[in-house]
């Protein structure tokens, strides 16, 4: 069970054990919910400073308005509001998960009158696919279960209920024994991991699927362009297929929970010799230096608490 003092909700912070809702809150029937994870680093010099906060915030709305709910509340707010959730819990480093959901009121799927209710938690977390994960790699797997029709997932939103999809696949590779799960598209193309952005390296360059596939736009994925752009690494963003992963040299992927994994073996072959490549520690070198210091090469990335 995680572990919180206070939660933020509606505009207020309440005890963590009293940040309920009721039985009949839509989103629990539906999964009409907009979300985010967002982290918050405690950085070299000992101060915190939240990673990408604003774009953070800003996919968060976005991905309110696709999924039709007025959020009450100002990109300024919400910025605040986890700020104010990561003081009032006394952490300096934690994951902040922000969510704008339907709450109760009938359940009719429209549910238009039903009210749009705010809150965010924080609380520490350890990487996604585990320390070790980071060092030496994950093994993964390509999932039975398929990302959807761009028309159908919307996959530009973080919406809740798109998620089964991914908890699907996700329980699948764990039950298989396998850190991750890795979704095709339902043309057979490489789309992304359950809860990640995928990269891989083939001759030298830097392949990442484009974003007008099913995919979303993840802000660590962004970050990671960035940086390998000013290494004057060379980047493609194509789409490509299942088989370019088993003759790729490095694969890793990216999320804010699982920040820079490599991933050593994909269907039980291993990845280039089966240990992380020299590009993909680059990058991880490179996304904890802006992420954690010392330096600040991209101070417009740091939101400090
Ligand atoms: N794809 C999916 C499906 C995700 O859930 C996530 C995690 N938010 C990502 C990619 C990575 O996005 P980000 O780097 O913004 O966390």
């Amino acid at each position: 069970m995680i572990k919180s003092e206070v939660a933020w909700m509606n505009g207020k912070l309440v005890p963590f054990g009293q940040a309920n809702v009721h039985v009949i809150t839509h989103t629990l029937h539906y999964g009409l919910a907009a979300f985010e994870g967002i982290r918050c680093y405690k950085r070299a010099d000992g101060r915190s400073a939240i990673f990408r906060l604003r774009e953070h915030i800003e996919r968060l709305l976005e991905s309110a308005k696709i999924a039709t709910m007025d959020c009450t509340y100002t990109r300024e707010q919400l910025e605040n509001a986890c700020v104010e959730t990561m003081k009032a819990n006394k952490l300096e480093e934690a994951y902040l998960r922000p969510l704008i959901y339907l709450g109760a009121g009938m359940l009719g799927l429209g549910a238009t009158a039903n009210p749009v209710e705010t809150a965010i938690v924080a609380f520490p977390w350890a990487p996604l696919l585990g320390e070790e994960g980071i060092k030496h790699g994950i093994r993964a797997h390509i999932s039975t279960y398929v990302r959807g029709h761009l028309n159908h997932t919307m996959s530009k939103g973080k919406i809740s209920g798109q998620y089964v999809n991914s908890v699907l696949a996700k329980r699948e590779a764990n039950r298989l024994g396998y850190e991750e799960g890795i979704m095709l598209d339902a043309q057979g193309r490489v789309a992304e991991g359950t809860g990640e952005n995928i990269f891989i390296v083939y001759r030298g360059r830097i392949y990442t699927p484009p974003l007008e596939m099913p995919i979303l736009n993840g802000i660590t994925r962004d970050a990671v362009l960035v940086l390998a752009r000013q290494a004057k690494m060379e980047i493609v963003e194509q789409p490509f297929t299942r088989d370019m992963l088993y003759v790729a040299s490095e694969v890793f992927m990216t999320g804010t929970a699982s920040e820079v994994t490599p991933v050593r073996e994909v269907d039980a072959r291993p990845i280039g010799d089966g240990k992380p490549g020299p590009i993909t520690r680059k990058l991880q070198q490179m996304f904890y230096a802006a992420a954690r210091g010392p330096g600040e090469e991209h101070p417009e990335w740091l939101h400090w608490l």
